[in-house]
């Protein structure tokens, strides 16, 4: 069962992993000292790895409440997992990026779940770091579903393949020039960031950097 926030979450900081109150801040994650210890949060040695900024190992306390939020949709989490990844180095970097912007989900898993949990996660993490009329969607997957759902045809498949991105039509303007942090919720080899990436380099983006609020072991 994931842990039950009160209402008290709302306005006292809660632990993301256990929902206790925290009496003191913990800077920059919303994790009390027993579930930091169960799970500790990436160091600044070991945040970047491939290129791709993580704050949290994708096991442990916040690794369960993410999963809680994304697979039960359990969304009273979502403000403390945002308050997590808003505590991330980038999204505090000066001068700020020009956009901040989420790889979507596939459009019928969103459709099924009825939220895109990173986009969700890193719209909140946005709005809390002063980035929220910075964070715009520019980016749709180039296929509807993804690769664990059958019953997609070869020639479907062949147009699109799975893993690859287009640029929002109406965001490209936004694009060019622009310095971009590309952000996920759980990182893994990052081909998927890199995709991500290359899609806004190739619509002009002059920089794009990568934040994922966890990475799981390969
Ligand atoms: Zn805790």
């Amino acid at each position: 069962m994931p842990p039950s926030y009160p209402e008290i979450a709302l306005i006292t900081p809660a632990c993301i992993g256990c929902a206790s109150i925290l009496h003191r801040p913990t800077v920059p994650l919303p994790l009390c000292a027993r579930c930091q210890a169960e799970s500790p949060p990436f160091t600044a040695d070991e945040r970047i790895v491939r290129g791709v900024e993580a704050l949290l190992p994708w096991t442990g306390p916040a690794a369960r409440a993410y999963a809680a939020y994304k697979l039960e949709g359990c969304l009273d989490l979502l403000g403390g997992l945002a308050r997590a990844l808003a505590g991330a180095p980038a999204l505090r970097r000066r001068p700020a990026y020009d956009l901040v912007t989420w790889v979507p989900a596939y459009a019928l898993r969103t459709l099924a779940r009825g939220f895109d949990p990173a986009a969700e996660l890193v719209r909140a993490a946005a709005r809390l770091s002063g980035h929220g009329r910075r964070s715009v969607g520019t980016l749709r997957r180039a296929s509807l579903v993804g690769p664990r759902q059958r019953g997609q045809s070869a020639a479907r498949r062949r147009r699109a393949p799975f893993g690859t991105f287009d640029v929002v039509p109406r965001r490209r303007p936004r694009i060019v020039g622009a310095t971009i942090l590309l952000c996920d919720d759980v990182v893994t080899t990052g081909a998927t960031l890199s995709a991500a990436r290359a899609c806004l380099l190739d619509a002009g983006a002059a920089r794009v950097d990568r934040l994922a609020l966890f990475r799981a072991d390969l």
